[in-house]
Protein backbone atom coordinates (compact mmCIF):
# COMPACT_ATOMS: atom_id res chain seq x y z
CA UNK A 1 0.00 0.00 0.00
CA UNK A 2 0.78 3.95 -0.68
CA UNK A 3 2.27 5.90 2.72
CA UNK A 4 0.02 8.17 3.08
CA UNK A 5 2.04 11.78 2.36
CA UNK A 6 -0.45 14.11 4.39
CA UNK A 7 -3.87 13.85 6.73
CA UNK A 8 -6.41 13.74 3.92
CA UNK A 9 -8.47 16.20 5.30
CA UNK A 10 -5.91 19.15 3.97
CA UNK A 11 -7.52 22.52 2.46
CA UNK A 12 -6.27 23.82 -0.84
CA UNK A 13 -4.08 26.39 1.01
CA UNK A 14 -2.25 23.54 3.01
CA UNK A 15 -1.71 21.24 -0.10
CA UNK A 16 -0.23 24.48 -1.61
CA UNK A 17 2.17 25.17 0.55
CA UNK A 18 3.17 21.99 0.94
CA UNK A 19 3.29 21.13 -2.52
CA UNK A 20 5.66 24.24 -3.04
CA UNK A 21 7.81 23.24 -0.44
CA UNK A 22 8.55 20.09 -1.70
CA UNK A 23 7.25 18.46 1.15
CA UNK A 24 5.50 15.62 -1.05
CA UNK A 25 4.76 16.31 -4.52
CA UNK A 26 1.92 16.43 -6.62
CA UNK A 27 1.78 12.39 -7.99
CA UNK A 28 2.63 11.51 -4.23
CA UNK A 29 -0.53 13.35 -3.21
CA UNK A 30 -2.63 11.92 -6.10
CA UNK A 31 -1.50 8.33 -5.06
CA UNK A 32 -1.94 8.45 -1.78
CA UNK A 33 -5.68 9.67 -2.18
CA UNK A 34 -5.95 6.93 -4.91
CA UNK A 35 -5.24 4.40 -2.17
CA UNK A 36 -7.52 5.88 0.37
CA UNK A 37 -10.23 5.64 -2.79
CA UNK A 38 -9.25 2.07 -3.13
CA UNK A 39 -9.65 1.25 0.53
CA UNK A 40 -13.05 2.82 1.49
CA UNK A 41 -15.12 3.77 -1.54
CA UNK A 42 -16.38 0.19 -1.49
CA UNK A 43 -18.13 1.51 1.54
CA UNK A 44 -19.26 5.03 0.50
CA UNK A 45 -19.51 4.43 -2.85
CA UNK A 46 -18.30 7.81 -4.14
CA UNK A 47 -16.71 7.07 -7.43
CA UNK A 48 -18.24 5.80 -10.10
CA UNK A 49 -15.26 6.01 -12.29
CA UNK A 50 -11.65 6.71 -10.68
CA UNK A 51 -9.25 7.76 -13.71
CA UNK A 52 -6.35 6.93 -11.51
CA UNK A 53 -3.76 6.78 -14.74
CA UNK A 54 -4.95 9.84 -16.17
CA UNK A 55 -4.52 11.47 -12.38
CA UNK A 56 -1.31 9.54 -12.47
CA UNK A 57 -0.19 11.66 -15.29
CA UNK A 58 -1.37 14.80 -14.99
CA UNK A 59 -0.21 14.85 -11.36
CA UNK A 60 3.79 14.25 -12.91
CA UNK A 61 2.88 17.17 -15.50
CA UNK A 62 1.80 19.23 -12.65
CA UNK A 63 5.71 18.12 -10.73
CA UNK A 64 7.13 19.61 -13.80
CA UNK A 65 5.46 23.24 -13.74
CA UNK A 66 6.11 23.41 -10.04
CA UNK A 67 9.81 22.68 -10.47
CA UNK A 68 10.16 25.23 -12.90
CA UNK A 69 8.75 27.84 -10.56
CA UNK A 70 5.34 27.80 -12.95
CA UNK A 71 2.61 26.99 -9.84
CA UNK A 72 -0.81 28.82 -9.89
CA UNK A 73 -3.48 28.28 -7.12
CA UNK A 74 -4.55 25.10 -8.56
CA UNK A 75 -1.54 23.36 -9.93
CA UNK A 76 -1.78 19.82 -8.74
CA UNK A 77 -5.13 20.12 -6.67
CA UNK A 78 -6.81 17.08 -6.78
CA UNK A 79 -10.52 17.05 -7.42
CA UNK A 80 -13.29 15.05 -8.51
CA UNK A 81 -16.28 15.93 -10.99
CA UNK A 82 -20.13 15.01 -10.40
CA UNK A 83 -20.28 12.38 -13.59
CA UNK A 84 -22.94 14.72 -15.25
CA UNK A 85 -20.08 16.76 -17.15
CA UNK A 86 -18.61 15.76 -19.82
CA UNK A 87 -15.31 14.65 -19.59
CA UNK A 88 -13.11 13.41 -22.98
CA UNK A 89 -12.60 9.74 -23.52
CA UNK A 90 -14.32 8.83 -19.96
CA UNK A 91 -17.39 7.64 -19.31
CA UNK A 92 -19.92 10.24 -18.32
CA UNK A 93 -23.30 8.31 -16.88
CA UNK A 94 -25.18 10.70 -15.10
CA UNK A 95 -25.85 7.97 -12.78
CA UNK A 96 -27.87 6.57 -15.71
CA UNK A 97 -28.04 2.92 -17.04
CA UNK A 98 -29.07 5.27 -20.53
CA UNK A 99 -25.26 6.28 -20.69
CA UNK A 100 -23.26 4.01 -19.12
CA UNK A 101 -21.75 2.85 -22.56
CA UNK A 102 -21.11 6.55 -23.19
CA UNK A 103 -17.80 7.90 -23.63
CA UNK A 104 -17.66 11.43 -23.79
CA UNK A 105 -16.07 12.86 -26.93
CA UNK A 106 -15.68 16.28 -25.66
CA UNK A 107 -14.65 17.78 -21.92
CA UNK A 108 -17.35 20.84 -20.57
CA UNK A 109 -16.22 24.14 -20.11
CA UNK A 110 -15.76 23.29 -16.45
CA UNK A 111 -14.06 20.10 -16.84
CA UNK A 112 -11.58 21.69 -19.49
CA UNK A 113 -11.06 25.02 -17.24
CA UNK A 114 -10.04 23.06 -14.29
CA UNK A 115 -7.70 20.75 -16.22
CA UNK A 116 -6.17 23.77 -17.51
CA UNK A 117 -6.03 25.55 -14.41
CA UNK A 118 -3.89 22.12 -13.29
CA UNK A 119 -6.42 20.85 -11.21
CA UNK A 120 -5.53 16.69 -10.89
CA UNK A 121 -8.88 14.96 -11.53
CA UNK A 122 -9.21 11.43 -10.02
CA UNK A 123 -12.44 10.36 -10.89
CA UNK A 124 -16.40 10.92 -11.30
CA UNK A 125 -18.47 10.94 -8.45
CA UNK A 126 -21.96 9.00 -7.63
CA UNK A 127 -25.18 10.81 -8.59
CA UNK A 128 -29.02 10.46 -8.77
CA UNK A 129 -30.10 9.69 -11.76
CA UNK A 130 -29.97 12.48 -14.67
CA UNK A 131 -29.75 14.81 -11.25
CA UNK A 132 -33.64 13.79 -9.78
CA UNK A 133 -32.95 13.22 -6.19
CA UNK A 134 -32.53 14.24 -2.78
CA UNK A 135 -30.59 11.18 -1.46
CA UNK A 136 -28.35 9.19 -4.01
CA UNK A 137 -30.53 6.37 -3.73
CA UNK A 138 -31.88 6.67 -7.43
CA UNK A 139 -28.60 5.89 -9.03
CA UNK A 140 -28.04 3.13 -11.42
CA UNK A 141 -24.85 2.67 -9.94
CA UNK A 142 -26.37 2.15 -6.21
CA UNK A 143 -26.91 4.82 -3.38
CA UNK A 144 -24.08 6.81 -2.21
CA UNK A 145 -23.52 6.20 1.70
CA UNK A 146 -22.82 9.29 4.23
CA UNK A 147 -19.44 9.61 5.52
CA UNK A 148 -20.36 10.26 8.77
CA UNK A 149 -22.88 7.47 8.91
CA UNK A 150 -22.58 4.61 6.79
CA UNK A 151 -26.55 3.97 7.34
CA UNK A 152 -27.47 7.38 6.20
CA UNK A 153 -27.76 8.81 2.83
CA UNK A 154 -25.38 11.60 1.54
CA UNK A 155 -28.11 13.88 0.37
CA UNK A 156 -28.37 14.45 -3.30
CA UNK A 157 -28.15 14.82 -6.49
CA UNK A 158 -24.52 15.47 -6.01
CA UNK A 159 -24.12 12.55 -2.97
CA UNK A 160 -21.03 11.70 -4.80
CA UNK A 161 -19.03 14.80 -4.96
CA UNK A 162 -20.27 15.91 -1.22
CA UNK A 163 -19.31 12.55 0.32
CA UNK A 164 -16.00 12.37 -1.59
CA UNK A 165 -14.68 15.78 0.06
CA UNK A 166 -16.01 14.66 3.49
CA UNK A 167 -14.52 10.79 3.37
CA UNK A 168 -10.93 12.84 2.34
CA UNK A 169 -11.21 11.43 -0.93
CA UNK A 170 -10.80 15.11 -2.04
CA UNK A 171 -10.65 18.48 -1.24
CA UNK A 172 -12.81 19.57 -3.06
CA UNK A 173 -15.21 18.27 -6.31
CA UNK A 174 -17.79 19.66 -8.77
CA UNK A 175 -21.41 19.72 -8.31
CA UNK A 176 -24.68 21.08 -10.34
CA UNK A 177 -27.41 22.44 -8.18
CA UNK A 178 -31.06 22.76 -9.95
CA UNK A 179 -33.30 22.97 -6.72
CA UNK A 180 -30.62 21.84 -3.75
CA UNK A 181 -28.09 19.55 -5.28
CA UNK A 182 -24.77 20.91 -3.65
CA UNK A 183 -26.29 22.85 -0.90
CA UNK A 184 -28.41 19.34 0.68
CA UNK A 185 -25.62 17.05 0.17
CA UNK A 186 -23.10 19.67 1.45
CA UNK A 187 -25.74 20.10 4.64
CA UNK A 188 -25.84 16.75 4.88
CA UNK A 189 -22.07 15.71 4.61
CA UNK A 190 -20.39 18.58 6.95
CA UNK A 191 -19.19 20.25 3.85
CA UNK A 192 -18.95 23.73 2.50
CA UNK A 193 -20.94 23.94 -1.23
CA UNK A 194 -22.16 26.48 -3.15
CA UNK A 195 -24.06 27.25 -6.10
CA UNK A 196 -23.34 30.62 -7.85
CA UNK A 197 -25.84 32.72 -9.73
CA UNK A 198 -27.73 31.23 -12.78
CA UNK A 199 -25.12 31.72 -15.56
CA UNK A 200 -21.89 33.00 -13.75
CA UNK A 201 -20.56 29.21 -14.88
CA UNK A 202 -20.52 27.84 -18.23
CA UNK A 203 -23.14 24.68 -18.43
CA UNK A 204 -21.63 23.61 -21.89
CA UNK A 205 -20.90 19.77 -21.61
CA UNK A 206 -23.12 19.84 -18.51
CA UNK A 207 -25.83 16.87 -19.01
CA UNK A 208 -29.13 18.91 -19.17
CA UNK A 209 -32.14 18.00 -16.60
CA UNK A 210 -33.58 21.39 -16.85
CA UNK A 211 -31.86 24.00 -18.29
CA UNK A 212 -33.76 27.31 -16.50
CA UNK A 213 -32.54 26.05 -13.18
CA UNK A 214 -29.41 23.89 -13.76
CA UNK A 215 -26.23 25.41 -12.32
CA UNK A 216 -23.05 24.11 -11.81
CA UNK A 217 -21.10 25.43 -8.47
CA UNK A 218 -18.54 23.33 -5.97
CA UNK A 219 -18.11 21.53 -2.80
CA UNK A 220 -15.54 22.45 -0.16
CA UNK A 221 -13.82 21.76 2.94
CA UNK A 222 -14.34 25.31 4.11
CA UNK A 223 -15.14 28.78 1.99
CA UNK A 224 -11.60 30.12 1.24
CA UNK A 225 -11.27 26.63 -0.99
CA UNK A 226 -14.76 27.24 -2.85
CA UNK A 227 -13.81 30.50 -3.49
CA UNK A 228 -10.93 29.11 -5.22
CA UNK A 229 -12.17 26.65 -6.85
CA UNK A 230 -15.00 28.64 -8.28
CA UNK A 231 -13.49 31.25 -9.46
CA UNK A 232 -11.71 29.12 -12.00
CA UNK A 233 -14.68 27.90 -13.39
CA UNK A 234 -16.51 31.28 -14.17
CA UNK A 235 -16.08 33.67 -17.22
CA UNK A 236 -18.27 34.12 -20.25
CA UNK A 237 -18.35 30.74 -22.86
CA UNK A 238 -19.24 31.40 -26.64
CA UNK A 239 -20.67 28.13 -26.44
CA UNK A 240 -23.32 28.70 -24.02
CA UNK A 241 -25.76 31.36 -24.58
CA UNK A 242 -27.00 31.37 -20.90
CA UNK A 243 -23.84 31.65 -19.31
CA UNK A 244 -23.10 35.68 -18.11
CA UNK A 245 -20.92 37.40 -20.58
CA UNK A 246 -18.43 38.84 -17.81
CA UNK A 247 -14.89 38.13 -17.30
CA UNK A 248 -12.88 35.26 -14.91
CA UNK A 249 -14.15 36.68 -11.75
CA UNK A 250 -12.55 36.78 -8.13
CA UNK A 251 -14.54 35.33 -5.93
CA UNK A 252 -11.67 35.93 -3.15
CA UNK A 253 -11.94 39.02 -2.80
CA UNK A 254 -14.20 39.25 -0.32
CA UNK A 255 -12.92 36.80 2.38
CA UNK A 256 -11.54 39.46 4.49
CA UNK A 257 -13.82 41.56 4.51
CA UNK A 258 -15.49 41.70 7.97
CA UNK A 259 -19.23 40.46 9.00
CA UNK A 260 -19.37 44.08 10.64
CA UNK A 261 -22.89 46.42 8.97
CA UNK A 262 -23.40 43.25 6.98
CA UNK A 263 -27.65 43.61 6.82
CA UNK A 264 -29.02 39.40 7.19
CA UNK A 265 -32.29 39.03 6.68
CA UNK A 266 -34.30 35.95 8.88
CA UNK A 267 -37.51 34.62 7.31
CA UNK A 268 -39.72 34.44 9.91
CA UNK A 269 -41.70 31.81 8.37
CA UNK A 270 -38.48 29.61 8.07
CA UNK A 271 -37.43 29.43 11.93
CA UNK A 272 -41.12 28.90 12.82
CA UNK A 273 -41.35 25.74 11.34
CA UNK A 274 -38.26 24.07 11.82
CA UNK A 275 -37.76 21.46 14.59
CA UNK A 276 -36.30 22.66 17.92
CA UNK A 277 -32.25 20.99 17.58
CA UNK A 278 -32.38 22.29 14.07
CA UNK A 279 -33.61 26.02 15.39
CA UNK A 280 -31.74 25.97 18.24
CA UNK A 281 -28.30 25.67 15.81
CA UNK A 282 -29.42 27.92 13.12
CA UNK A 283 -30.24 30.67 15.80
CA UNK A 284 -26.34 30.30 17.35
CA UNK A 285 -25.11 30.21 14.43
CA UNK A 286 -27.23 33.99 13.16
CA UNK A 287 -25.78 34.77 17.00
CA UNK A 288 -22.61 33.82 15.63
CA UNK A 289 -22.65 36.23 12.76
CA UNK A 290 -24.47 39.23 14.86
CA UNK A 291 -21.34 39.13 17.43
CA UNK A 292 -19.13 39.27 14.28
CA UNK A 293 -20.43 42.82 13.50
CA UNK A 294 -23.68 41.57 11.72
CA UNK A 295 -27.31 42.80 11.97
CA UNK A 296 -30.52 40.59 11.81
CA UNK A 297 -33.41 41.92 10.31
CA UNK A 298 -36.77 40.07 10.04
CA UNK A 299 -38.00 39.67 6.45
CA UNK A 300 -40.69 37.77 5.16
CA UNK A 301 -40.91 35.59 2.05
CA UNK A 302 -44.19 34.27 1.67
CA UNK A 303 -44.42 32.63 -1.44
CA UNK A 304 -41.75 29.64 -0.28
CA UNK A 305 -44.55 27.00 0.45
CA UNK A 306 -45.39 27.03 -2.84
CA UNK A 307 -42.47 27.11 -4.36
CA UNK A 308 -41.91 23.10 -4.38
CA UNK A 309 -45.24 22.63 -5.95
CA UNK A 310 -44.33 25.09 -8.78
CA UNK A 311 -41.12 23.24 -9.04
CA UNK A 312 -42.14 20.32 -9.75
CA UNK A 313 -44.28 20.99 -12.75
CA UNK A 314 -41.33 22.77 -13.92
CA UNK A 315 -38.92 20.74 -13.81
CA UNK A 316 -40.36 17.81 -14.82
CA UNK A 317 -41.65 20.09 -17.81
CA UNK A 318 -37.46 21.03 -19.15
CA UNK A 319 -36.54 17.31 -18.38
CA UNK A 320 -39.96 15.73 -20.31
CA UNK A 321 -37.90 17.98 -23.43
CA UNK A 322 -34.09 17.42 -22.28
CA UNK A 323 -34.76 13.89 -21.98
CA UNK A 324 -36.39 12.95 -25.29
CA UNK A 325 -32.79 13.24 -26.80
CA UNK A 326 -31.97 9.61 -24.99
CA UNK A 327 -33.42 7.69 -27.83
CA UNK A 328 -31.51 4.48 -28.77
CA UNK A 329 -30.07 5.71 -32.44
CA UNK A 330 -27.64 8.17 -31.56
CA UNK A 331 -26.05 7.37 -28.37
CA UNK A 332 -26.68 5.18 -24.87
CA UNK A 333 -28.65 2.40 -24.36
CA UNK A 334 -30.52 0.85 -27.39
CA UNK A 335 -32.52 -2.26 -26.85
CA UNK A 336 -31.86 -5.22 -28.29
CA UNK A 337 -33.82 -6.47 -31.75
CA UNK A 338 -36.23 -3.68 -31.87
CA UNK A 339 -39.02 -4.53 -34.56
CA UNK A 340 -39.14 -1.01 -35.87
CA UNK A 341 -38.87 2.55 -35.22
CA UNK A 342 -41.35 2.56 -32.36
CA UNK A 343 -39.98 -0.31 -30.67
CA UNK A 344 -36.80 0.97 -30.51
CA UNK A 345 -37.56 4.11 -28.90
CA UNK A 346 -39.97 2.69 -26.45
CA UNK A 347 -37.68 -0.28 -25.18
CA UNK A 348 -34.84 1.69 -25.51
CA UNK A 349 -36.47 3.93 -22.89
CA UNK A 350 -38.27 1.76 -20.77
CA UNK A 351 -35.19 -0.77 -20.04
CA UNK A 352 -32.63 2.16 -19.73
CA UNK A 353 -34.78 4.69 -17.52
CA UNK A 354 -35.19 4.04 -13.50
CA UNK A 355 -38.34 4.76 -12.05
CA UNK A 356 -37.62 8.71 -10.89
CA UNK A 357 -36.61 9.46 -14.07
CA UNK A 358 -39.66 7.75 -15.93
CA UNK A 359 -42.41 9.43 -12.83
CA UNK A 360 -40.87 12.96 -13.51
CA UNK A 361 -41.11 12.48 -17.85
CA UNK A 362 -44.34 11.43 -18.02
CA UNK A 363 -45.50 14.22 -15.18
CA UNK A 364 -43.96 17.04 -17.32
CA UNK A 365 -45.18 15.30 -20.58
CA UNK A 366 -48.74 15.77 -18.83
CA UNK A 367 -48.23 19.41 -18.15
CA UNK A 368 -47.02 20.73 -21.41
CA UNK A 369 -49.67 18.70 -22.70
CA UNK A 370 -52.71 20.69 -24.59
CA UNK A 371 -55.45 21.44 -22.20
CA UNK A 372 -53.16 21.19 -19.06
CA UNK A 373 -50.73 23.78 -20.00
CA UNK A 374 -52.43 26.77 -19.00
CA UNK A 375 -53.69 24.93 -15.63
CA UNK A 376 -49.99 24.12 -14.71
CA UNK A 377 -47.16 24.86 -17.04
CA UNK A 378 -48.25 28.95 -16.58
CA UNK A 379 -49.75 28.45 -13.27
CA UNK A 380 -46.21 27.86 -11.61
CA UNK A 381 -44.24 30.15 -13.99
CA UNK A 382 -46.55 32.61 -12.21
CA UNK A 383 -45.79 31.05 -8.66
CA UNK A 384 -42.10 31.58 -10.28
CA UNK A 385 -42.68 35.38 -10.52
CA UNK A 386 -44.09 35.78 -7.19
CA UNK A 387 -41.06 34.04 -5.58
CA UNK A 388 -39.09 36.40 -7.66
CA UNK A 389 -40.33 39.18 -6.51
CA UNK A 390 -40.69 37.73 -2.68
CA UNK A 391 -36.64 38.15 -2.94
CA UNK A 392 -36.40 41.21 -4.99
CA UNK A 393 -38.54 42.90 -1.71
CA UNK A 394 -36.23 41.24 0.76
CA UNK A 395 -33.73 42.48 -0.76
CA UNK A 396 -34.61 46.21 -0.48
CA UNK A 397 -33.64 45.99 3.32
CA UNK A 398 -31.08 43.27 3.50
CA UNK A 399 -27.58 42.50 1.98
CA UNK A 400 -27.92 38.67 2.33
CA UNK A 401 -30.84 36.06 3.61
CA UNK A 402 -29.93 33.22 6.15
CA UNK A 403 -32.10 30.25 6.07
CA UNK A 404 -31.51 26.12 7.01
CA UNK A 405 -30.37 24.72 4.07
CA UNK A 406 -32.08 21.46 5.13
CA UNK A 407 -35.40 20.68 7.17
CA UNK A 408 -33.10 18.52 9.24
CA UNK A 409 -29.66 16.45 9.39
CA UNK A 410 -29.25 13.40 6.50
CA UNK A 411 -31.77 10.63 7.12
CA UNK A 412 -31.70 6.70 6.63
CA UNK A 413 -31.33 5.14 3.54
CA UNK A 414 -34.72 3.88 2.13
CA UNK A 415 -36.38 5.87 4.67
CA UNK A 416 -38.14 8.68 2.54
CA UNK A 417 -37.31 6.31 -0.88
CA UNK A 418 -41.16 5.53 -1.31
CA UNK A 419 -42.19 8.61 -0.13
CA UNK A 420 -42.19 11.20 -3.01
CA UNK A 421 -43.58 14.33 -0.92
CA UNK A 422 -41.40 13.82 1.74
CA UNK A 423 -38.51 13.50 -0.03
CA UNK A 424 -39.72 16.47 -2.45
CA UNK A 425 -40.25 18.49 0.87
CA UNK A 426 -36.12 18.35 2.07
CA UNK A 427 -35.83 20.95 -0.61
CA UNK A 428 -38.05 23.48 0.64
CA UNK A 429 -35.02 25.92 1.15
CA UNK A 430 -33.24 25.22 -1.49
CA UNK A 431 -35.70 25.13 -4.28
CA UNK A 432 -36.82 29.28 -4.14
CA UNK A 433 -33.29 29.91 -4.79
CA UNK A 434 -32.85 28.29 -8.16
CA UNK A 435 -36.79 29.75 -9.27
CA UNK A 436 -35.22 32.92 -8.92
CA UNK A 437 -31.60 32.59 -10.08
CA UNK A 438 -29.99 33.69 -7.15
CA UNK A 439 -26.37 32.19 -5.74
CA UNK A 440 -26.78 30.36 -2.47
CA UNK A 441 -24.27 28.43 0.21
CA UNK A 442 -24.26 26.07 2.54
CA UNK A 443 -21.65 25.77 5.41
CA UNK A 444 -21.55 23.50 8.26
CA UNK A 445 -23.26 25.08 11.61
CA UNK A 446 -23.27 21.87 14.18
CA UNK A 447 -24.39 18.43 14.22
CA UNK A 448 -27.99 16.82 15.21
CA UNK A 449 -27.62 13.17 16.24
CA UNK A 450 -23.76 13.01 15.37
CA UNK A 451 -24.32 13.81 11.93
CA UNK A 452 -24.04 17.79 10.36
CA UNK A 453 -26.36 20.21 9.79
CA UNK A 454 -25.70 23.11 7.41
CA UNK A 455 -27.14 26.71 7.23
CA UNK A 456 -27.82 28.43 3.66
CA UNK A 457 -26.42 31.85 2.69
CA UNK A 458 -28.44 33.81 -0.20
CA UNK A 459 -27.10 36.64 -1.81
CA UNK A 460 -28.20 39.05 -4.67
CA UNK A 461 -27.71 38.29 -8.79
CA UNK A 462 -23.64 37.94 -8.98
CA UNK A 463 -22.96 38.54 -5.52
CA UNK A 464 -21.12 35.13 -4.42
CA UNK A 465 -17.86 37.01 -3.28
CA UNK A 466 -19.50 38.12 -0.29
CA UNK A 467 -21.44 34.58 0.21
CA UNK A 468 -17.86 32.76 0.09
CA UNK A 469 -16.68 35.83 2.50
CA UNK A 470 -19.41 35.69 5.36
CA UNK A 471 -19.00 32.00 5.21
CA UNK A 472 -15.07 32.63 5.57
CA UNK A 473 -15.71 34.88 8.39
CA UNK A 474 -17.93 32.47 9.62
CA UNK A 475 -15.48 30.08 9.25
CA UNK A 476 -12.68 31.94 11.52
CA UNK A 477 -14.74 32.22 14.85
CA UNK A 478 -16.11 28.59 14.59
CA UNK A 479 -14.57 25.18 14.18
CA UNK A 480 -17.49 23.22 12.51
CA UNK A 481 -16.00 22.89 9.42
CA UNK A 482 -13.11 21.24 10.67
CA UNK A 483 -15.06 18.32 11.82
CA UNK A 484 -14.58 15.20 9.95
CA UNK A 485 -15.80 11.63 10.13
CA UNK A 486 -14.24 8.75 10.96
CA UNK A 487 -14.31 5.81 8.27
CA UNK A 488 -15.49 2.53 9.25
CA UNK A 489 -15.08 -0.78 7.18
CA UNK A 490 -18.82 -1.96 7.49
CA UNK A 491 -17.93 -3.95 4.20
CA UNK A 492 -21.12 -3.34 2.33
CA UNK A 493 -20.46 -3.52 -1.30
CA UNK A 494 -23.26 -2.00 -3.91
CA UNK A 495 -24.55 -2.75 -7.12
N1 LIG B 1 -33.86 17.17 -5.28
C1 LIG B 1 -34.28 17.99 -6.38
C2 LIG B 1 -34.84 17.13 -7.49
O1 LIG B 1 -34.85 15.95 -7.34
C3 LIG B 1 -33.14 18.83 -6.88
C4 LIG B 1 -32.18 18.09 -7.70
C5 LIG B 1 -31.07 18.93 -8.22
O2 LIG B 1 -30.81 20.01 -7.74
N2 LIG B 1 -30.45 18.42 -9.26
O3 LIG B 1 -35.26 17.62 -8.50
Amino acid sequence: MVAHVTTPFQSIAEIRANLDDGTYSCRELAESLISRIEEHDNDINAFITVTADDARSTADAQDVLIAKGQAGPLTGIPLAHKDIFCTEGVKTSAGSKMLDNFIAPYSATVVAKLKAAGCVTLGKTNLDEFAMGSSNENSYYGPVRNPWQTSHVPGGSSGGSAAAVAAGFCPVSTGTDTGGSIRQPASMCGVTGIKPTYGRVSRWGMIAFASSLDQAGVFARNAEDAAILLSAMTGADPRDSTCIDAPIADLTQELSTPLTGIRIGVPEQYLSELDAPMADLLTSALFEMEAGGAKLVDISLPHTRYAVPAYYVIAPAECSTNLSRYDGVRFGYRCEDPEDIEDLYKRSRSEAFGDEVKQRILVGTFTLSTGYYDAYYRKAQQIRRLIHQDFVAAFNSVDVIAAPTCPGPAFRLLEKISDSIAMYLQDIYTIPVNLAGLPGLSMPIGQIGEMPVGMQLIGQYLDEARLLGMAHQFQQRTDWHLATPTLQATGVSHG
